[in-house]
């Protein structure tokens, strides 16, 4: 790649051997008055990234201190990312990054994405159709699976694709798609990295101004105040749906129906289980809020209750069962026996009365 592309794709191994052998250190990179405009890009890209695009220069761009702004700016938003180490920040970071490739990629030849798979040790074989001259590449199964398989449209199940001798046929579109997947888990997989205190001290005045609109945004999504109710009191499956969902991992649709079913019965709007969704890889508003809303009674006049205990254990539902859920056949029960026990405990810390009851029955 020349470095007009290294600096549109920073994420591959070349980028990063190059900008080592360039010797800015991050204490360099921080300091010196010639990177001030990469520090500015850096910063920008991660705010760019939380409103949820990160825009890219001109592809025809050939300014090299312009290319070096923008592959420097790189290095920087991943230190500033990571002196804050929030994992929502680091998620939307990395899914904005990977979108931002993604755009660029479905412009470029066959060629070049082939070379750029090739990095993420990807071997997409290309193919010309004789008859209309259209470009495919075939995919061994294995790495189509393992990059679409957070990909919820039905269009990506396996089932659905042709194969032939364990090799699946895509377009050069959808090889973008699956670039775009992993070129995301590369970069969130990568985040934190370690950064020293002084360093992270130093960057504080550019960390403040993300940090405050990362706050704004988890507000939007009503994400600070619905991590505090569910670390208490949810049962640890929808705890571990939630993890998974944040985790950009594909959930099973009788695991995200009792997840959304649960959510919806113990109060959460439409809006917040809808903002819940909007981190996975493949979020489409439209097609998720329609189904939160039926789920909801919104659009069918009738609101689903989550499935019982049985039936979470008969579809492999059930994670981790702890000392509660003895004591509970539903999900929803175990919910309403820690409010009460909540409930219970902050009226008699409110009396004053230190007796406690335990030996009253909640309800079940
Ligand atoms: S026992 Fe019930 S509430 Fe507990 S983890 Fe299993 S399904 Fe969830």
């Amino acid at each position: 790649m020349d470095n007009r592309h290294l600096a549109l794709y920073p994420f591959v191994s070349e980028a990063s051997e190059y900008v080592g052998s360039l010797g800015f250190s991050p204490d360099r990179l921080l300091s010196s008055r010639a990177l001030e405009s990469a520090r500015i890009r850096g910063k920008e890209r991660v705010i760019q990234a939380l409103e949820g695009e990160i825009e890219k220069p001109s592809p025809s761009s050939s300014e090299e201190g312009k290319i070096l702004t923008e592959l420097l700016s790189y290095p920087f938003s991943r230190i500033l990312v990571s002196c804050i180490d929030d994992p929502f920040l680091t998620r939307k970071y990395a899914l904005a990054e990977a979108k931002a490739a993604y755009h660029l990629l479905k412009t470029q030849q066959p060629e070049f994405l082939q070379d750029l798979a090739t990095d993420f040790k990807i071997n997409a074989e290309i193919y010309e159709n004789p008859e209309t001259h259209d470009i495919f590449f075939d995919l061994h199964f294995t790495d189509y699976i393992k990059l679409a398989s957070p990909l919820k449209d039905l269009n990506w199940k396996l089932v659905n694709r042709k194969m032939k001798k364990g090799y699946v046929k895509i377009s050069k579109e959808e090889l973008a798609r699956l670039l775009q997947e992993a070129i995301r888990l590369r970069i969130q997989n990568s985040l934190p990295v370690t950064v020293p205190k002084e360093i992270c001290e130093a960057c504080i005045p550019h960390t403040d101004t993300i940090s405050e609109e990362l706050e704004k945004k988890k507000t939007e999504f009503g994400v600070g105040e619905f991590q505090k109710v569910e670390s208490e009191l949810f049962p640890p499956c929808i705890t571990q749906a939630i993890a998974n969902v944040r985790a950009g991992v594909n959930l099973a649709h009788s695991m995200r129906f009792a997840m959304t079913s649960f959510l919806i019965n113990i109060g959460m709007s439409v809006d917040e289980v809808v903002a819940m969704f909007n981190i996975s890889p493949d979020f489409d508003e439209e097609k998720t809020r329609y189904q939160i809303e039926h789920i909801a009674g919104t659009s069918s006049g009738t609101t689903y209750k989550p499935p019982s205990c049985n039936t979470m254990r008969t579809y492999g539902n059930c994670y981790a069962p702890d000392e509660i859920c003895k004591g509970v056949k539903h999900p929803l029960g175990y919910y309403s026996r820690r409010t009460w026990f909540k409930n219970r405990m902050q009226k008699d810390n409110e009396k004053g009365n230190e007796e406690k009851k335990e030996g009253e029955t909640p309800p079940q």
